[in-house]
């Protein structure tokens, strides 16, 4: 069997799309599977389009969601130079030969004359295409003009008649008439290939057997396949993808802030969530499994069962699963992944207590930017900046009133300052609870205020944590502050 090479190709136009990781993640797992290569090129043949900076943020991407390429920019490989804007020489030549079998020719139109025919072709409701004016200058005519210095571009000499059929994985069989292929420009006046051509030359030269790419590409595919045959190129195998789509069925836009693939490490969510999640958009294995590891998805991964018609980007569900990754690490493995999210206020708190207090909300967060929210209640000094902005009101408990609160934390407060037990989380709620039963108070009628007085919130971690790992004179202070009419 031939060698199995993958590629993923982006422009560096800006912000790296999730949709393109997205895309990257399924030709990398398809090389892995397959024992083959995952490449990575760098399509910079646009230059008005390149946005510095771009090429830095695909390689963070790229690495981050653990997409490590065997070959490319950064890695080497004994296909480079993996950058098509040093690769120019090679385009010239490849289209030279073109040009001499005639499968391209030199175009001298102004853009003047481009427009006009535009125009018209508006004008009687026709597709805009290129009239094939230059394609009659002989190629020895052509080639002197442009020798003593006239601006040309090379077109692609797409055939009157006949049609074209490209077999895709995943879409089966699409035919094309060349009747309805523009002419389009390979090589531009300023000598740098559009797409087309580098892509062609690229992905044959690096030795692609299989191109995996966005579906906006099936309708360039057939003037490739043109371009394979006049070099008598073997194609690779194609499959296009589908786009990703928002749950409204649109597609995700940058301004809904959920497009740009580092946004995601920036919020934190873990890589390994966003790998499956990604992996689970237009693709899902037999059975009912969602939580599955990169190998599991490397198993049971088929490229042929990738659905075609679009894949939805669910935000709901990614929460899930970034809550399930979450919670399945270990506390310190934690930790040490919200550093740079954990704005640990200057209370001087050892690691053990920081650990304990992360334990009360590790199987509360959905990514790890929520951590201050979160916990920060629990440091005396964000507690204090927090409680003068609380509505007093907060402890009254459900069919209850201020002074019902106010009575059960002074009776609470009065049983802790006598208990003599153990300072946890079990003794604390047995005291308490007992406590509680034997003066004939209602649970929450008691604990409410508590859980308002010690956290300032209604959704917080169960009160007998909270006061474990807030402390014995931390959490009468602030009870105490509540009890004052
Ligand atoms: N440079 C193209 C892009 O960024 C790649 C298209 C392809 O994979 O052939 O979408």
């Amino acid at each position: 069997m031939s060698k199995i090479r993958l590629r993923f190709a982006p422009s560096p136009t800006g912000d790296v799309h999730v949709g393109s990781i997205w895309l990257a993640q399924f030709n990398w797992l398809f090389a892995r599977q397959q024992d083959g290569k995952f490449i990575v090129r760098i399509e910079d043949t646009d230059q008005k389009r390149l946005v510095p900076g771009s090429v830095e943020k695909i390689y963070q991407a790229l690495e981050w969601y653990g997409l490590t390429p065997d070959e490319g920019p950064e890695h080497g490989g004994e296909h480079g130079p993996y950058v098509q804007s040093e690769r120019l020489k090679l385009y010239h030549k490849y289209v030279h030969q073109l040009i001499k079998q005639g499968s391209a020719y030199y175009c001298f139109c102004t853009p003047e004359r481009l427009e006009e025919l535009r125009t018209n072709q508006q004008a009687q409701k026709l597709p805009p295409r290129y009239d094939k004016l230059c394609s009659s200058i002989t190629v020895d005519d052509a080639s002197q003009r442009v020798a003593a210095g006239d601006r040309a571009v090379v077109r692609l000499n797409v055939p009157t008649t006949g049609t074209v059929t490209l077999d895709d994985v995943i879409r089966g069989k699409v035919t094309f008439s060349y009747d309805q292929i523009d002419d389009s420009i390979l090589l531009k006046s300023d000598g740098f290939p559009t797409y087309h051509l580098a892509v062609v030359v690229d992905d044959h030269l690096m030795e692609i057997s299989h191109v995996l790419r966005a579906e906006e590409w099936l309708p360039s595919t057939p003037k490739h396949l043109l371009l394979y045959h006049a070099f008598g190129w073997v194609p690779p195998v194609f499959a296009h993808l589908p786009q990703i789509l928002g749950t409204n069925k649109k597609k995700l836009s940058k301004r809904e802030g959920a497009a740009s693939a580092l946004h995601f490490r920036d919020q934190g969510y873990l890589p390994e969530a966003m790998q499956n999640f990604l992996a689970l958009m237009g693709w899902h294995p037999k059975g009912d499994q969602e939580v599955l590891t990169r190998t599991e998805i490397l198993e049971q991964f088929k490229l042929e069962a990738i659905n075609p018609s679009g894949a939805i980007f669910d935000q709901t569900k990614l929460d899930w699963m970034n809550g399930v990754y979450i919670r399945a690490l270990a506390l310190p493995d934690l930790f040490e992944r919200l550093r740079p999210f954990w704005h640990v206020p200057d209370d001087g708190w050892a690691p053990e207590q920081l650990l304990a207090a992360l334990g009360l909300v590790h199987d509360r967060l959905v990514k790890l930017s929520d951590i201050d929210e979160a916990i920060n209640f629990v440091f005396p000094s964000a507690w204090n900046a927090e409680r003068t902005n609380v509505d007093e009101q907060m402890i009254i408990p459900k069919k209850g009133s201020m002074d019902i609160a106010r009575n059960n934390l002074r009776i609470l407060v009065g049983w802790l300052t006598a208990y003599t037990g153990q300072w946890t989380a079990v003794d604390l709620k047995a005291e308490i609870i007992k406590a509680i039963a034997d003066a004939g108070l209602k649970n929450g009628d008691v604990l409410w205020p508590a859980r308002i007085a010690l956290s300032l919130r209604s959704a917080s971690p169960d009160v007998f944590d909270l006061l474990a790992v807030i402390g014995y004179e931390e959490s009468i202070r602030r009870m105490k502050t509540f009890c004052a009419a």
